[in-house]
């Protein structure tokens, strides 16, 4: 038998004759008992709680009207959104300093850091600039692979790697942040790399350090849960000034691991977003670039909007022009595909669905069609 909480007032049958259950009230029920009242909306799970109802109710509503869900479906998916939110209720009650065996492991690490400090300033407004005054990266190379990644165009083109191969091995360096200073904006870290396993350890003692030293920090990644897990444990006490902003372009799996072929897939990254939290950090999602079009965008919106405490962003893929003329048909087809689906018609009436949502925010690629949608009807935006 479980608890359960009437939702609308309903009259049933009882030993004694017709009862009347009222709003509010408590009912001890077998689940088989109960799943036909929940699905006709007259009862809820009572660890949902009346103070909850609504997050529930408004969350089911959405994802049967924007996702497409059933209502048993639908009902099941809030109920673990409300646990979510419970979770994290409690989980803010309380910090945990890095345990001793870590701050070992960075004092160690310091005593053997001999390399110069990463920390650099971004000057552009737009890319890394929109979010962060300072960029950090503790390595080389990045076993995700993105089919699009500025970073590796960059690192052949510079010779500093040999393609897009070489670019998939990690190599991490000798780089020094212990003792940092206290910048005056967020940093973010990494921008040119992820926190794969590979660099997890060097990149928790970074962070360490830089925290530790007043700062911000903006931590951008396709998330592995091992990383996320560690890294949780470890940095409650940081909460305020750490920011997981989770790398998710859209939720076409098989597009996914087309593009970014050696990163997570998607039900990781939503593990480590509801995890992060679950566990009270500030969370913040990044679709761009976004890997698909306006549809899947506003999807993506509705699926992840109530597990992001701050912003979703929204970007075009920079590079799909250029990709069309790749050798390998393969991506061609994807590129094309792409390209004709982020044209400015598209992605203006991604727009019209989800401009002015509290959490939306637009990168530059976004902006530019919204500003040269306006000066062409005339209007300021
Ligand atoms: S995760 Fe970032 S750095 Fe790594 S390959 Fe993809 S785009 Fe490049």
């Amino acid at each position: 038998m479980h608890k359960y909480i009437v939702r609308s007032a309903f009259t049933a049958k009882s030993p004694t004759g017709d009862r009347t259950m009222k709003k509010g009230e408590a009912l001890c029920l077998s689940c088989s008992k109960a799943a036909s009242l929940i699905s006709r909306g007259l009862i809820v799970d009572a660890h949902i709680g009346l103070d909850l109802l609504d997050k529930y109710e408004t969350r089911a509503k959405v994802l049967m009207e924007k996702l497409g869900y059933s209502q048993g479906g639908a009902q099941t998916e809030a109920v673990q959104l409300v646990n979510s939110c419970l979770k994290r209720h409690e989980s803010m009650k309380s910090t945990r300093s890095p345990g001793a065996e870590f701050l070992a492991k960075v004092e160690e690490f310091n005593r053997n850091a001999t390399g110069k400090n990463p920390i650099t300033k971004v000057d552009a407004e737009t890319g890394v600039g929109e979010w962060a005054g300072y960029r950090c990266n503790i390595g080389h190379g990045c076993s995700h692979g993105c089919l699009y990644c500025y970073a590796e165009k960059m690192a052949t083109r510079f010779k500093r790697v040999d393609g897009a191969e070489e670019w998939r091995e990690e190599v991490l360096q000798d780089l020094s942040t212990e003792g940092c200073k206290k910048y005056d904006s967020a940093i973010m870290f990494p921008t040119s790399h992820d926190i794969t396993p590979n660099y997890l350890d060097a990149y928790q003692c970074h962070l360490y350090n830089i925290l530790s030293s007043g700062n911000r920090v903006v931590l951008v990644s396709k998330p592995h849960r091992e990383s996320i897990e560690a890294i949780c444990a470890e940095f409650s006490s940081f909460r305020d000034v750490l920011t997981f902003r989770f790398t998710i372009g859209g939720i076409d799996t098989t597009a996914m691991r087309h593009w970014e072929p050696g990163a997570p897939a998607l039900a990781e990254r939503l593990d480590c977003l509801k995890h992060a939290f679950e566990a009270g950090y500030r969370t913040s999602v990044s679709a761009e670039p976004m890997l698909g079009g306006s549809e899947e965008a506003e999807k993506l919106y509705y699926m992840l909007e109530p597990y992001a405490t701050e912003d979703l962003w929204f970007g075009k893929m920079n590079m799909v022009g250029g990709l069309r003329k790749n050798q390998d048909p393969e991506i061609v087809r994807y590129a094309t595909e792409l390209y004709n689906l982020q044209t400015d018609e598209e992605i203006m009436e991604l727009v019209e669905k989800l401009d002015g949502l509290s959490k939306v925010q637009w990168k530059d690629s976004v902006k530019e069609i919204i500003e040269k949608a306006a000066q062409s009807s005339g209007t300021e935006k």
